[in-house]
């Protein structure tokens, strides 16, 4: 019976071991962290699962956390600033976010309840070599951690050598939710963007606020100041940046209430995306895979990590069942199919780090125009081929819109100047 070796209990790793053992593969998952641990741990991500993750959970049998009545059904945008424009896009499937250290967790449980085996430890490089002489092929899902460093950085698809944005979020007390429930996303030129986030926790129902905090702007700081040393400082500066920033997101917060529910449920850092091989040759000569961000770690401003990591994983599953040799040349192919929809996920993402070319505008204010362009837009973060090929030129986008049935409207014609006497 094949055999195959797991690192990393991540998304990525845990959809891997659950689709394989689902289709009768023998799965060992080397993971480092148990589920007492996921649960005890920082809130490091917030993590939006759209349509297509949330299918294959239900696949899986791991969608505990499904309630008609609550998830993201829709994104509320608003462009502040000079031009400011608000629409709402409706999502054709809900998405969810759940607390992942409550996922993580879980999904580990049920894997051990179905039988993995399941052995804890932090691997070095060297171990890989010892696991890949055990099983058929190895995978690594471990994230950002340093056994990445095994596969070659991609230069071509890695533009940046350092973080376009500075991160910081958490769950807050006083942020209520919109009605439908949904995402706001508040774009503050100068200043980056700022998202609501209805997400489930360990409180049940909870508000996470994010933030993409640009180089320079009122909300730098909030990624590295130390929340601990002056608790009450930290919410008041944030909720007076709010104020002045982010008015539609200020609304809906009661500032007698605003604060961060508890010291580990914050988020700060930043992430220098970069992209590696999918595939790496060992000491040994054994061949061993990349999945998830250990392949492509990207920037979350457009929530696609954890969606890629999930789909690649499908994607490397089957390749996996379909094969009987895990040498060079499969691993090249899983590389490959993996990079159609993580390469536009990767290229979408990096192409929101730079300034937007000027046709990019008319999107937006067609989805101003159109509830069918809006929901679009929305549906567009589902499928990351739709929405990089959509964005990445004048014509793409032109042909989109056309598609939705929304033409630009004409300009109004100019008066004829006035005759000088
Ligand atoms: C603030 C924030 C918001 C985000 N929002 C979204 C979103 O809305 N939608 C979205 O799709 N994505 C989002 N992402 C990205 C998403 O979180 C990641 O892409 C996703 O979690 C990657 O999953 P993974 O399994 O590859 O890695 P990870 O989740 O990092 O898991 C890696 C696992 O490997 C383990 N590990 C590490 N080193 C070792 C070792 N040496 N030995 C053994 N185990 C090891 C770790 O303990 C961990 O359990 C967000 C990220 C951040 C930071």
């Amino acid at each position: 019976m094949t055999s195959i070796g797991i690192v990393g209990a991540g998304i990525a790793g845990l959809h891997l071991s659950l689709l394989l053992t689902q289709r009768g593969v023998s799965v060992t998952l080397y993971a480092e962290r148990t589920p007492e641990d996921q649960l005890a741990g920082k809130l490091s991500s917030v993590v939006t699962r759209f349509g297509p993750t949330r299918e294959r959970e239900q696949a899986l049998g791991v969608n505990y956390w499904d309630e008609p009545d609550f998830g993201a059904f829709c994104f509320y945008v608003n462009v502040l600033g000079e031009y400011p424009l608000a629409f709402r896009g409706d999502l054709s499937q809900p998405a969810q976010v759940v607390d992942m250290r409550l996922y993580h967790a879980k999904l580990l449980e049920d894997l051990l309840d179905r039988g993995v085996d399941v052995v804890y430890g932090s691997l070095i490089a060297d171990d890989l070599t010892i696991l890949a002489d055990s099983h058929d092929l190895v995978v690594v899902a471990s994230g950002r951690g340093s056994l990445t460093e095994i596969f070659p950085k991609v230069e071509e698809h890695s533009p940046f050598t350092e973080p376009q944005r500075h991160l910081f979020g958490g769950l807050f007390n006083g942020v209520s939710y919109p009605e439908p429930l949904g995402v706001t996303f508040a774009i503050m030129p100068g200043h980056g963007e700022m998202s609501t986030i209805p997400i489930r926790s360990f409180k049940g129902r909870q508000s996470a606020l994010f933030c993409e905090a640009a180089p320079g702007g009122d909300f730098e700081i909030f990624a590295t100041m130390r929340y601990e040393d002056d608790p009450k400082a930290f919410e008041t500066l944030l909720l007076e940046q709010i104020k002045q920033h982010a008015p539609p997101i200020y609304e809906r917060i009661n500032p007698e209430e605003f604060g961060l529910t508890r010291p580990q449920d914050l988020i700060q850092g930043a992430v220098t995306p970069v992209v590696r091989r999918g595939y790496a040759q060992l000491p040994s000569g054994k061949w061993v895979l990349a999945l998830g961000d250990a392949h492509a770690l990207n920037d979350p401003c457009i929530a696609q990590g954890a969606n890629a990591a999930s789909h690649a994983a499908e994607v490397v599953a089957d390749a996996i069942v379909d094969h009987a040799i895990y040498d060079e040349a499969f691993c090249q192919a899983v590389e490959q199919q993996v990079w159609v929809n993580l390469g536009a996920a990767t290229a979408w993402t990096n192409a929101n780090m730079m300034p937007p070319p000027e046709f990019t505008g008319q999107l937006f204010v067609a989805a101003t125009q159109s509830q069918a362009v809006a929901n679009a837009v929305a549906d567009n973060f589902a499928d990351p081929q739709r929405g990089w090929r959509v964005m990445s030129s004048a014509d793409e986008m032109s042909a989109f819109l056309a598609e939705l049935g929304w033409q630009p409207e004409p300009a109004p014609e100019h008066e004829p100047e006035p005759a000088v006497a």
